[in-house]
């Protein structure tokens, strides 16, 4: 066998030591516009973005990865595996439980990626010489991470929009370190979802409009993190229990039938992160609140987006046990946000107790928005109550 051409040596030992490091999936790209660009610039047009104004703060270095990072000739695009095969099936039977998506069980993900991106940089480094200019990217940066993904081979972006590798699945994180070394780039590999669309059909929010592309604003996982003041109310029911982030998409998906468990200890479930009991949830205090979720992806939420979902997805279990928590957030509740949530909740729940909790919350209420919220959830007791007594 002859010998290597030297760039093509060097990405296959660039792509090795990134397997040395931990990561599950590799592959290089070079540093061009991204083949979806357009189809993004279209995406934040027609306001599929919702609030996310940081994706269009950042949309021309999106667009153009070559221009803030002139020196920049290679990316390479890492994928590391969080799934934990535990599912809801597996669930505690205990208590009201709520969901919280898969990548945020265990530790947060960015501090883990982007450490083993740095390692990853400090080998090429040692090997390469110090001069090797690198920038490593989680999430944070304006680089369109999925478009990278794809064109590096490390997996296709399916109709449910995540990068999706055929044997593997799609539960991995995505990360990207740009390089200042000349690589020789992998090829794509193609599209795999053929005439499926299970995702999109069980997708409860109608959040994928189209295949390959996704209504942010209608998304469970957009609606319970990124939304950060009052969820639409015609939202609310759609949300079921989820309390942070969804997985439907990916739990149908036939290519995550067979994924492998994650090698990485700190994705699995902490303590009280899979399936957690709702109530206890609601009375978290700001201070139990930074303590509990230390180091967890669930802090991007903060307490007051926490505790809205929590009572969204209490006010979706719709069972009578919540109603003396939810009263109690109703008055007691600093947050006008969780309070008016509060009030849908016992609304939706209905029943004496739920009514006598509101009644008594919207003698002291003075926030109009909450006010409001009580009001309507009034009503909807009442609609409950003339429909029950109709059918008696
Ligand atoms: S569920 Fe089907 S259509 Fe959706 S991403 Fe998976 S293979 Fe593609």
């Amino acid at each position: 066998m002859g010998t290597l051409p030297e760039r093509e040596r060097l990405s296959r030992r660039v792509k090795e030591l990134a397997r040395e490091v931990g990561f599950d999936l590799v592959g290089i790209s070079p540093v061009i516009p991204p083949p979806h660009g357009e189809s993004f610039a279209e995406w934040l047009r027609r306001g599929f973005g919702g609030e996310m104004a940081y994706l269009e703060r950042g949309r021309a270095a999106r667009l153009h990865p070559g221009g803030f990072l002139p020196w920049a000739k290679s990316i390479v695009s890492v994928a590391l595996n969080y799934h934990a095969p535990l599912h809801r099936e597996d669930a505690p039977q205990d208590g009201l439980r709520g969901w919280i998506s898969r990548y945020a069980w265990g530790d947060d993900y960015h501090e883990i990626m982007e450490d083993d991106l740095e390692k990853l940089l400090a080998r090429i480094r040692a090997e390469m010489g110090e001069s090797v200019e690198g920038r490593a990217y989680v999430d944070t940066g304006p680089v369109l991470e999925r478009d990278f993904s794809s064109l590096a081979g490390v997996g296709w972006i399916g109709k449910n929009t995540t990068i999706i590798h055929p044997r593997r699945g799609s539960w991995f994180f995505l990360g990207e370190l740009f390089l200042s070394v000349d690589l020789e780039s992998d090829r794509p590999i193609r599209d795999r979802c053929g005439g499926c669309d299970l995702c999109i059909r069980a997708c409860p929010t109608g959040a994928l409009v189209g295949p390959y592309v996704l209504d942010s604003r209608r998304c469970i996982s957009y609606l319970t993190i990124e939304l950060k003041g009052s969820m639409p109310r015609d939202m609310r029911p759609l949300v079921g229990d989820h309390i942070f982030g969804c997985d439907i998409c990916q739990d149908v998906c036939p290519y995550n039938a067979k994924a492998r468990p994650s090698s990485e200890e700190r994705f699995w479930p902490r303590e009280g992160q899979y399936a957690p009991d709702l109530i206890p949830l609601l009375t978290l205090t700001e201070e139990e609140f930074r303590r509990r979720f230390k180091g967890s992806a669930i802090r991007r939420a903060k307490r007051r987006g926490l505790l809205r979902n929590v009572a969204v997805a209490l006010g979706n279990l719709r069972r009578a046990e919540a109603v003396p928590a939810l009263t109690q957030a109703l008055l007691e509740d600093p947050d006008p946000l969780v309070r008016g949530h509060a009030a849908w909740a016992l609304g939706q729940i209905g029943g004496g107790a739920a009514r006598e909790g509101l009644e008594r919350a919207s003698a002291q209420e003075t926030v109009p928005e909450v006010r409001e919220e009580i009001g309507l959830a009034l009503d909807e007791i009442g609609r409950q109550q003339s429909a029950d007594s109709g059918q008696q």
